[in-house]
């Protein structure tokens, strides 16, 4: 895409950047999106595979946008990344969905832990720990039940301020998950070096295991290895009885995906976690 842009540029005379002005368009319409109350927090139920209990949520961000319907995160996340606007709208993510956790307990429906997908930008961001601190501080909410997934490529660019920032986080007593484990070019010596609580085994693992062994045996491994070193396995995008089945076998701790429950809206998911904490 960003060749395109280059290209596109070279053709235009008046030397205006098609692709910047677009972008600051998009930036523009994030803005207005977040103003006009336009996105939306979906939830995702985690599970404990040995028993099969809910014991967590993941946050997922769409954008309602009139006339357009639902848009998924895959279509604005990076154009928000490439804007700045990942900030703001990183911001207001994290604080609904505080909140939101903040009054499902209030409301006796946990024990529950919420996970809050990270962007690279909103890592980087200096004071993101004291932010969140601050945020935790105003909503007494326990640290302990916040989970914050990054990636392994967010770990490995920018090295020192990564393990600054991940000790930070650990000290205020939040949980990290990698997120997308084994998809990125990353030495493994850094789960040695990280705080980190739960690797979750990216879902091109778990889509052919019945029919790939190497598969089967990766996933395995992950698991033997990051059992070894205390951290906790997370599968997601389990969509058949098959791979939940292995993935007990495997030992893997809990999981995620199409076949225990879809990405819900708020009224939907508190129905179902009323049915499980409210008798
Ligand atoms: P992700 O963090 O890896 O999220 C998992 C994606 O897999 C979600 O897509 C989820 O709806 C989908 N999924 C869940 N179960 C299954 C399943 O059984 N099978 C399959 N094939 N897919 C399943 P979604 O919601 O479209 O999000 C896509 C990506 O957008 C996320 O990938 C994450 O990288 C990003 N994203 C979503 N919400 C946020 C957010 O609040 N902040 C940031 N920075 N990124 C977000
Ligand atoms: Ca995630
Ligand atoms: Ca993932
Ligand atoms: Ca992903």
């Amino acid at each position: 895409a960003k060749e395109k842009g280059r290209n596109q540029v070279q053709l235009f005379e008046s030397g205006m950047n098609i692709r910047a002005v677009n972008l600051m368009k998009i930036s523009g319409e994030l803005h207005q999106a977040l103003e006009k109350n336009q996105m939306e927090l979906h939830y995702q139920p985690q599970f404990r595979l040995s028993d099969g209990k809910l014991i967590g949520v993941e946050a997922l961000v769409r954008w309602n946008k009139p006339g357009a319907g639902l848009i998924y995160p895959g279509d604005f996340i990076p154009l928000a990344e490439q804007t700045g606007m990942i900030l703001p709208l990183g911001q207001w993510i994290l604080t609904t969905a505080c909140r939101q956790l903040q009054r499902w307990l209030a409301d006796g429906l946990g024990p529950l832990r919420m996970a809050i997908n990270l962007s690279a930008r909103q890592f980087r961001q200096p004071g993101l720990a004291q932010d969140i601190a601050r945020l935790l501080g105003e909503l007494k909410l326990d640290p302990r039940s916040i989970e914050l997934e990054i990636t392994e490529s967010m770990l490995m660019e920018e090295m020192e301020m990564a393990v600054a920032t991940m000790t930070s986080l650990n000290r205020l007593g939040v949980k990290l998950a990698i997120d997308d484990f084994g998809t990125g070019y990353s030495s493994l010596a850094y789960l040695k070096r990280f705080p980190i609580h739960r690797l979750k085994i990216d879902k091109s693992f778990i889509k052919d295991l019945a029919r790939q062994a190497e598969d089967r045996a990766i996933v395995g491994s992950i698991i033997t290895l990051a059992h070894s070193m205390k951290i906790a396995v997370i599968a997601e995008g389990i969509e058949d009885e098959y791979q939940l089945q292995q993935l007990s076998r495997q030992a893997c701790d809990e999981g995620q995906g199409y076949l225990l429950a879809r990405p819900m809206p708020v009224a939907e998911i508190e129905q179902l976690l009323r049915q499980d904490f409210h008798h």
